[in-house]
């Protein structure tokens, strides 16, 4: 017995079903899943993905009994309707249609009307009487066949139809009479034969043949094999083939056919969303020649078959309990659907149709939160470029898309600048080759970033992400000359002031204004709207309630200002995972006293090791006397910078009401914060009081070649520990003075970058110390404070020696950025440029500085979890990279077992999200 390649569907017998997607593809599973629910589906059959697999393997040609079951087929068909193909009395005629597993628009089109030739014509014409419509129906199966199956320009056939069209001095096909038809028909014989070298087929079994092998060969042709590397589908092993009694819309007035979404697909309203032809066939409904009418219309053109169509929508969604995207066509007054498949949506459709859904009863809160992609969740919390507005402006080029959101406003190209014009009331978009830290007061006052260089972890993503201000990075085209203020693109020149836009959810930047929107929840959360106003809102609210009645994992975020953390906690941020202290010296003015500490701390640290190995007391006398000026500026400093972090970190506490903040140490290595180029220097030179030479020796001297692995993170806390007791002092006494105000207060004291244990029980030590000289200066008990001191792992040699790096520490937070950089051996901030294409090359499936790279980082992880658990039980643990606000890096930790995971303010709902989804997927 042969296997079984064709699968029925209609009022006889009915093989498939919806669940049988991967063997019949969407549409042949649903077409079987609706006629067996007795819904109005012309009959037919489907070929097998598997036959389409098996024709290949034949080296294109249809295995042993495949002809036979498609006879077989098409007979049940001819009995089933009373009809016969290729009968010169009561012919049938079929179409033809793809169909995978995944749908895959645009791989392969339809071929309808399949059957006719001048003898079937000839009795369409009598049965209908309606010689136009058998025409019309011979010159549209003509164009389709010599397009789809023979590869003949299509073009071609809407010149000649233009042709005709003209000489009858007529717009629309449907005002083209019989004659002016025959000769459409001519022409397009002419056509084919000029193309093909013979006359069209009149054999409607040869038609139908060529069409299912044009079907079958057109899953590997490069179009398909490029939208499945592009939409990442793998593993399916071919197409089905959907072969069905035709139904025609275009049969007069009385006949059309139509495409609707049982809700709104944009904004997930209640309502019957879409459009239709009256005296039509499908591919005019998206052609573009006619423009379709607004399916509510056709309430007053056919009541009946309107009625049946809102029917048979709660019928579908019944079944389905998803929004539904359907194909019908009306027959002479008579409907039939032909497809039915899931709906495409936008974000904002899908949480406001997953909460109806669940409040209509339709589906249940758990497949609600399972219904929103996470991925995408951000979008509703960004500004966003007006898609109309888009259209119409003029496209610069594209970049990453780092952060999301869409900002319209003139070009600049210094944080200076950025900060001066917004001081004055201007919308600013501030370009750059790249940001660095001292950029960052021109980033807070710019509407939106743009970089050429860098990647979705470089310094401007990663700032921008937490900010929540759009950003598009590594725009590699753009020329970029900040001292000109010039970039130029693709044949633009974008001087100073001049308007460009970014949309950071798709990476596109263009030249010229673009409308911008505000999004409704953020306005509701920062009090700017009524909640009432917003269904978006209640809708968000719901549904990120539920997700929280599901996940286990904690969602803290990255912040470092009171107001990112105010805004994280309005978003669900159940505490701090990451406060970069380093973040805090840029604030304001307060990178002059940090500045003259890295001034004179070489000289000191110098000094003072000489002291300590000098045995001739004259000669200590003498270093002593030259120690005192830069050790006193040294102080001098450290004194000036400890009430300012102390207020930082209250403004935090009181922001944070009781919730648990993570602090880190300071971790950049210490050239961050100078200016490299010559004229900061000048302005630095002039604001300190010293040479400009001197600025530039120090700055010569922090130079490393390799600065990502090199004096930074806990190293600077070692070498020079004064700048950890301030920062110790300033956490403590800050945690004492709010806990005197009656809110609770839980700091955790974070060492970075350690590697091995050493660093971590020095520096735990040096901190135990002062904290305990804090509690006794203000006459507090030692457990008045609540702290905890652990250590990030970020570093490979940490994770692998976690069980001992755990006896020093409370806690390990996952520095993924860092340890994706050590473990990868990818540099964070230059393997933008070729990562890219290591994704494109399959290398690694995605950049891993954006979803972490299981295999390696995750077991990296996983190794330092369990042997950090195995010395320490219950010790907690988090992750801080920008990995924790990543829907599939989260589902990870969740398997893991991770405490928490950490992101910045906007994607706090995200990762609520996403973990509540790592827990429902696991179930
Ligand atoms: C990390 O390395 O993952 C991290 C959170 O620290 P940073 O990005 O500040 O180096
Ligand atoms: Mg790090």
């Amino acid at each position: 017995m042969n296997k079984k390649f064709v699968y029925y569907f209609g009022s006889t017998k009915t093989d498939g079903n919806r669940t049988m997607k991967e063997l019949l593809g969407g549409k042949g599973a649903n077409l079987a899943e609706m006629t067996s629910i007795d819904m109005p589906v012309p009959p037919g059959f489907t070929i097998s993905t598997e036959t389409c697999d098996a024709f290949y393997k034949a080296g294109s040609s249809w295995p042993e009994g495949l002809e036979e079951q498609i006879r077989d087929g098409i007979a049940t068909l001819e009995n089933e309707l009373g009809k016969k193909f290729g009968d010169s009395e009561n012919p049938l005629l079929v179409s033809v249609r793809s169909g995978a597993a995944v749908s895959m628009p645009g791989m392969m089109d339809t071929v309808l009307n399949l059957g006719i030739n001048q003898e079937t014509l000839a009795a369409i014409t009598k049965r209908s009487g309606n010689a136009r419509f058998a025409w019309d129906s011979y010159r549209r199966f003509m164009q389709m066949f010599g397009d789809v199956v023979m590869d003949i320009p299509h073009h071609d056939f809407e010149k000649a139809l233009e042709t005709v069209k003209k000489e009858q001095n007529v717009e629309l096909d449907t005002d083209l009479d019989v004659d002016a038809l025959k000769r459409v028909v001519d022409l397009y014989e002419g056509i084919y034969i000029a193309s093909i070298g013979k006359s069209f087929p009149a054999d409607p079994w040869e038609q139908l043949k060529l069409s299912i092998n044009a079907v079958f060969s057109s899953w590997n042709n490069t179009r398909a094999i490029k939208y499945r590397e592009i939409n990442g589908i793998k593993g399916l092993i071919g197409t089905a083939v959907n072969v069905q009694a035709m139904v025609f819309g275009n049969m007069g007035q009385e006949s059309g056919t139509g495409v609707c979404f049982t809700r709104d697909p944009a904004n997930g309203e209640n309502i019957f969303y879409g459009e239709y032809l009256m005296d039509a066939q499908g591919e005019d409904v998206v052609a573009g020649i006619r423009t379709p009418l607004p399916i509510a219309t056709l309430d007053n053109t056919d009541a009946k078959s309107y009625k049946e169509l809102l029917s048979l929508r709660d019928r579908l969604e019944s079944h389905y309990h998803d929004m539904q995207d359907i194909e019908f066509t009306i027959e002479e007054g008579r409907l039939y659907l032909l497809q039915t498949r899931t709906g495409k949506r936008t974000v904002f459709a899908a949480l406001n149709m997953a909460v109806d859904m669940a409040e209509e009863g339709l589906i249940s809160k758990k497949e609600a939160v399972m219904r929103v992609p996470a991925e995408s969740f951000n979008q509703l919390f960004a500004a966003i470029l007006d898609t109309e507005s888009k259209v119409a402006a003029n496209s610069l080029t594209k970049g990453l898309n780092a952060s999301p959101g869409g900002a319209c406003g003139k070009a600049v190209f210094t944080a200076e600048t950025a900060e001066e014009w917004k001081a004055r009331g201007e919308e600013v978009i501030l370009c750059r080759l790249e940001t660095s830290p001292e950029d960052i007061g021109g980033m807070v006052a710019a509407k939106g970033i743009l970089t050429a260089r860098g990647g979705m972890t470089s310094h401007a993503a990663v700032v921008a992400r937490g900010m929540g201000v759009p950003c598009v990075s590594g725009a590699g085209e753009l020329h970029i000359d900040s001292e000109a203020a010039i970039m130029s693109c693709n044949g633009f020149d974008i001087k100073e002031g001049d308007i460009i836009a970014i949309d950071g959810f798709t990476g596109e930047v263009f030249a010229g204004e673009v409308q911008v929107r505000p999004s409704e929840i953020v306005q509701v959360l920062r009090g700017n709207m009524k909640r009432e106003e917003s269904v978006l809102f209640n809708n968000y609210e719901k549904l990120v309630g539920w997700a929280d009645e599901f996940r286990r994992m904690d969602v803290r975020t990255n912040a470092d200002t009171p107001r990112d953390t105010e805004m994280a906690v309005l978003f669900g941020a159940q505490g701090i995972g990451l406060c970069r202290t380093e973040h805090m010296f840029f604030e304001g003015d307060r990178i002059v006293p940090f500045r003259k500490l890295i001034l004179v701390a070489e000289d000191v640290k110098r000094l003072e090791d000489k002291i300590a190995i000098e045995t001739n007391g004259t000669a200590i006398k003498a270093l002593e006397e030259e120690l005192k000026e830069p050790l006193a500026s040294y102080n001098e400093a450290i004194a000036e910078l400890l009430p300012l972090q102390r207020k930082d970190f209250e403004g935090i506490f009181r922001a944070l009401a009781g919730r648990p903040c993570n602090i880190r140490l300071l971790d950049p290595p210490l050239h961050e914060f100078l200016p490299q180029e010559e004229d900061g220097q000048k302005e630095m030179a002039e604001v300190m009081g010293v040479s400009v030479e001197e600025i530039a020796m120090t700055v010569e001297s922090l130079h490393e070649f390799n600065p990502m692995m090199g004096h930074r993170g806990c190293r600077l806390g070692l070498t020079y520990p004064e700048v950890a007791d301030m920062q110790v002092r300033a956490i403590i006494e800050a945690a004492i003075k709010v806990a005197d105000e009656g809110i609770k207060v839980l700091p955790e004291i974070m060492i970075p970058l350690v590697g091995n244990v050493k660093e971590l029980s020095i520096s735990r030590e040096r901190a135990q110390k002062i904290i305990d000289i804090v509690f006794a200066e203000q006459g507090k008990a030692s457990d008045f404070i609540s702290y905890q001191i652990g250590t990030m792992i970020e570093i490979p040699r940490a994770a692998v020696t976690a069980d001992q790096v755990a006896e020093y520490a409370d806690f390990f937070s996952f520095g993924t950025n860092d340890l994706t950089q050590m473990c990868c051996g990818f540099s964070r901030d230059d393997s933008g440029k070729f990562l890219g294409e290591y994704v494109k090359m399959g290398i690694y499936e995605q950049d891993p500085f954006a979803s972490l790279d299981t295999e390696g980082v995750g077991k990296l992880v996983e190794i330092a979890a369990e042997l950090g658990r195995k010395a320490k039980p219950g010790l907690k643990l988090g992750v801080c990279g920008e990995h924790g606000g990543e829907p599939a890096s989260i589902k990870f930790f969740n398997a893991v077992g991770l405490n928490y995971v950490s992101c910045s303010p906007y994607r706090v709902p995200v990762a609520r999200l996403a973990a509540a989804q790592a827990i429902l997927e696991a179930e």
